[in-house]
């Protein structure tokens, strides 16, 4: 099953844009609630048991359970009834709403690197999902809106065929209202066939990602017009905060933000075909970038997007161009010799250059990793097509199944 999204700018009436906003309004507002719902009964478990906390005490009694996301959907439609403009949403874009929180509260218990869940102010929240449609929603020029109703677009591109609708999100941007529609495949596609040629990508540190032969640099997207930007930020320093100056340049701000996301996603997609022009097969790392831009790469790896062009936009355009998409192990891809395949112990990041002590072979770090990361996906599918160059005949499939094994072991 393939589920993809496109994008759409609508175009509404004033009537609607009050409706929109109407609906982020409530929305962000059941939001914060039930945020400070589970936050009060976090906080009254913090305190000790033995005194009472300096600032405040909390009165929630200790056999309270802790409102999870059944616990407040049940809530949500008890406090419809004394609260009747919660009933002007519908009710699956407001459960979708606890849904968007629980996730929020569960993946920072789980991700370490995640932040705690916050208050959403108007700025940071921008969206809601319908989660179901109803039937022919789509019409040339126009859709339909769950609740809300026909709602003009501006139709940039066909709608797919041969896909259904799955849902809805209504996204408000600097440059006005876009919608995100998720279509699905009606039946299942057949998966792209291997092809006889491979490549492995590695997500490089000096280069945005490298080929077995080729290190490709990001555009600095952003770093590049930063000037541009601190220029803005200055004036936005000087005017009264909340007033219609300061307002203005915030918005200029954020119109300067979403052009070079749009280039940036412009040219994540021309690279992406680029790479699919020159090859059948695509191996890629198994990598969490959401921790990755936390830590050492932040600046860069947000800048150029590396995670969302690896996971969201080339497995898209391979589906698309019927190539083979895989990801493999991404342990100790820069450790390995490329050539003999020994182990060559731990680089520092300062470290360039790949010389392997065993066989003498000698490359760039990056294209190394790539082409380490090509030869584990040619395993992986079962091309076993890989020269040893140390010419010791251990090719085949036992040795190299040992020969994993003990690679793994080295790497732990
Ligand atoms: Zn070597």
């Amino acid at each position: 099953m393939i589920t993809f999204t496109y994008a759409y700018k609508i175009k509404p009436s004033k009537q609607q844009v009050r409706q929109i906003e109407q609906y982020l309004d409530i929305c962000r507002s059941v939001y914060n609630y039930a945020h400070a719902e589970r936050k009060a009964w976090l906080d009254s478990r913090k305190s000790l048991i033995d005194r009472c906390s300096i600032q405040s005490e909390y009165i929630i009694p200790a056999d309270t359970p802790f409102p999870g996301y059944n616990l407040q959907a049940k809530a949500l439609s008890e406090a419809k009834k004394k609260l009747p403009h919660l009933k002007l949403v519908n009710a699956q874009c407001l459960q979708q709403i606890l849904k968007r929180l629980d996730k929020a509260w569960t993946d920072f218990f789980k991700v370490p690197e995640r932040g705690f869940p916050r208050f959403r102010s108007k700025n940071r929240f921008r969206s809601f999902v319908f989660p179901q449609l109803g039937k022919k929603c789509l019409d040339v020029g126009r859709v339909k809106l769950p609740s809300i109703g026909w709602i003009r677009i501006r139709q940039s591109r066909p709608y797919p065929t041969g896909f259904t609708p799955k849902q809805f999100q209504v996204v408000r941007k600097a440059s006005g209202y876009y919608l995100m529609i998720v279509f699905q495949s009606l039946e299942s596609v057949p998966d792209p066939v291997l092809g006889k040629v491979s490549i492995g990508l590695d997500a490089g540190i000096e280069s945005f990602v490298a080929t077995p032969t080729e290190l490709i640099k990001s555009p600095k997207f952003l770093r590049g017009q930063l000037r541009k930007l601190k220029i803005l930020q200055r004036r936005l320093k000087k005017k009264n905060k909340g007033s219609n100056n300061w307002l203005k340049i915030q918005r200029k701000i954020a119109k300067f933000h979403e052009k070079v996301a749009n280039s940036r996603r412009d040219w994540h997609f021309k690279l992406a075909h680029y790479l699919c022009n020159q090859t059948d097969n695509i191996f890629v790392e198994d990598i969490d970038f959401n921790s990755w831009s936390k830590g050492l790469f932040c600046q860069q790896s947000l800048d150029s997007g590396i995670g969302g062009f690896i996971n969201q936009v080339l497995p898209f355009v391979c589906w698309k161009r019927g190539k083979y998409y895989l990801k493999v192990n991404k342990n100790g891809t820069s450790q390995e010799c490329s050539n003999c395949g020994e182990i060559t112990g731990k680089k520092e990041l300062s470290e360039r250059v790949h010389i392997c002590q065993y066989c003498n072979h000698t490359e760039s770090r990056d294209t190394n990793s790539a082409k380490v990361i090509m030869h584990r996906g040619q395993r992986a599918v079962g091309h076993t097509v890989r020269e040893n160059a140390c010419g010791d005949g251990l090719a085949g499939v036992i040795q190299l199944t040992l020969f994993d094994l003990a690679k793994s072991l080295g790497a732990a």
